[in-house]
């Protein structure tokens, strides 16, 4: 855990170090303002965050005493942990119920980083003495499978597969099936990401649930989002989030981008708790989200 937060806050310090300084400086006029703007827009906090942001910061900072460092870093700490929210239950719900193993759906959009997450997740729950079975119900390309397969192989689970082009809810359901015969903890199932056929996909995401539902209750349905594709993947999230029930994002490759302003954006505008980052490619670059932590990497 330390390394990761050494890690991000490598790629995050741009931000607070950039919004720091600017409101510390003796004059706060139009400009500087603007440039504050600026640096939220260009760190993906998204247009409307950004305004109610600055209309909040500009309240708060006229009633500052002094303008000093310490001053200055505390309203902007309170202010982004506003924003991002405090208050939202970011737990992943991964225990089994009774017999039944809980259920766990991750979608997303093709090369987000679905596969790479539940690989990770699987490594982390096996880590806690938890036995975990992961379902490849992206049926569309056989390379998908066979990726979930050799991440199964290196953090100790089963993988269920079918041939390419089998009903990815008739894998999700044998995988279930299966976790519930053998008494598995947890099942994660890896869905298809292919958004050109955006409807297609719905549906079929809307059908792998139904039938899951047959046999178990979902207890998560986790969007993965690439924090280096900014508003486009905010956009492709609305989608997802709109078809299906989210009940939390995994914003991934958080190590890959400076731009730490996304968890902001995705906070305010899709209003489903982050509950999980991705900092890297390797079967432990995986942490929940805690929004302290990651505003203190903001600020350095
Ligand atoms: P999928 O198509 O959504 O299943 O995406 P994959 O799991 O295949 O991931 C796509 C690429 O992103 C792979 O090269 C992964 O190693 C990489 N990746 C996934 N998560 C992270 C992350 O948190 N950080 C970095 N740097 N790379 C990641």
């Amino acid at each position: 855990l330390v390394r990761l937060r050494a890690r991000l806050a490598r790629s995050q310090t741009s931000l607070g170090k950039g919004l720091l300084e600017l409101l510390s400086r003796d004059r706060l006029d139009d400009d500087a303002w603007d440039e504050i703007e600026d640096t939220l827009i260009t760190a993906d906090v998204g247009v409307a965050p950004t305004r109610a942001m600055v209309d909040e910061l500009r309240t708060r900072v006229k009633v500052l005493g002094s303008r000093d460092h310490a001053e200055v870093r505390g309203l902007l700490r309170e202010q982004l942990l506003a924003q991002i929210g405090t208050d939202l239950d970011r737990t992943l719900h991964t225990a089994p119920h009774g017999e039944r193993p809980a259920v766990l759906l991750v979608v997303g959009v093709n090369g987000t980083g679905k596969t790479t997450t539940t690989g990770k997740l699987a490594r982390a729950l096996i880590g806690d003495g938890r036995t975990v079975l992961l379902g490849a119900a992206d049926t569309f390309r056989a390379a998908a499978a066979d990726q979930l397969q050799t991440w199964g192989e290196r953090v100790g689970a089963e993988v269920v597969r079918k041939d390419e082009g089998a009903d990815p809810a008739s894998v999700a359901f044998d995988a279930v099936s299966k976790g519930m015969a053998e008494k598995v903890d947890t099942v994660i199932i890896d869905t298809a990401g292919r958004l050109h056929t955006k409807t297609g996909l719905m549906d079929e995401l809307g059908k792998v649930k139904r039938v899951i539902e047959k046999k178990a209750t979902v207890d998560e349905v986790l969007l993965v989002l690439d924090a280096t594709t900014g508003q486009n993947g905010m956009r492709q999230a609305q989608v997802f989030a709109e078809a299906v029930n989210v009940t939390g994002i995994v914003l991934t490759k958080l190590d890959g981008t400076a731009k730490g302003g996304i968890v902001i954006s995705v906070q305010r505008e899709l209003g489903v708790p982050v509950k999980l980052v991705g900092l890297g490619e390797g079967p432990d670059d995986l942490a929940p989200f805690d929004p302290e932590a990651f505003v203190d990497a903001l600020l350095g």
